[in-house]
């Protein structure tokens, strides 16, 4: 099976028991041959040791950075969890830093993110770029970025250490940047950013804060490739965060 399929699969899976919990579903059946097909690793992550020979050697992410071009620096030296073992680019983000409409926060970068160092550049980044046009901006008067700042290996979601560890990096940039709302895309996104373990499904659509920010979760672009019947939920979501920044979305052509 191709590694991509492989891990779409997973993620498909994941989001359909989400989806049961939330519906109060407690208990699933599952062949023995299935387990045995998502115990499969199709791409070794690096070894253990050689990484964590990296992350000893860590400098302490400072307490207070000046700016985004400061965080960035350090970012693209950054060994402070292990996913900078494996990383080809690190992507910090990018966009509008003058206290813009809305800040989108994904998980962390893919394949392309971490080829080109920029976020939300591949297939679900294309898809990102049009729901923004959708609401009326350009791409860059928004700025878009990740909870971690390195490609986890086989796109797997991000571990919650490190996630923990990345997280100053992405509360100096919002301290920095001062959007006015947040639009959090994906369940790991808003389980990083808000500790909270109600599945997207639930949370969607309903306002939350993060740092004294509004911040509206949503489905994640790729969730949405695979899925499109939810581009209509997510729309909806996005049409609220425009009510709050007291905008409509522009007439369709
Ligand atoms: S994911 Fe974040 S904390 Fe981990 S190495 Fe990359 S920049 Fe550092």
């Amino acid at each position: 099976m191709a590694e991509t399929t492989f891990y779409n699969l997973i993620e498909n899976l994941e989001n359909y028991l989400e989806y049961q919990r939330d519906e109060g579903v407690q208990r699933v059946e599952v062949d023995r041959a299935v387990l045995a097909e998502l115990a499969r690793i199709p791409e070794a992550e690096p070894s253990v040791e050689a990484a964590e020979e990296l992350v000893a050697t860590a400098v302490p992410i400072p307490e207070k950075f000046q700016s985004l071009e400061e965080i960035a620096m350090h970012v693209s030296t950054c060994r402070n969890c292990l996913l900078c073992a494996a990383r080809m680019n690190t992507v910090p983000g990018e966009g509008n830093a003058d206290s813009p409409d809305i800040l989108f926060i994904g998980e962390g970068p893919g394949a392309d993110e971490d080829a080109q160092g920029r976020p939300f550049v591949g297939k679900a980044g294309q898809l990102l770029t049009r729901m923004i046009e959708a609401m009326g901006y350009r791409r860059e008067q928004v700025f878009i970025a990740n909870l971690v700042k390195c490609r986890p290996p086989n796109n797997r979601a991000p571990l919650p250490e490190e996630m923990e560890a990345c997280l100053p990096y992405l509360r100096q940039q919002i301290g920095l940047i001062k959007p006015k709302t947040i639009v959090g895309l994906g369940a790991t996104a808003i389980k990083g950013l808000l500790g909270k373990t109600t599945g997207i499904t639930r949370l969607r659509g309903t306002w939350q804060e993060y740092e004294g920010i509004k911040l509206m979760p949503t489905f994640h672009p790729s969730y949405l490739l695979r899925d499109p019947s939810k581009k209509k939920d997510v729309w909806q979501d996005l049409q609220l965060v425009l009510k709050e920044l007291g905008k409509e979305p522009p007439a369709r052509k």
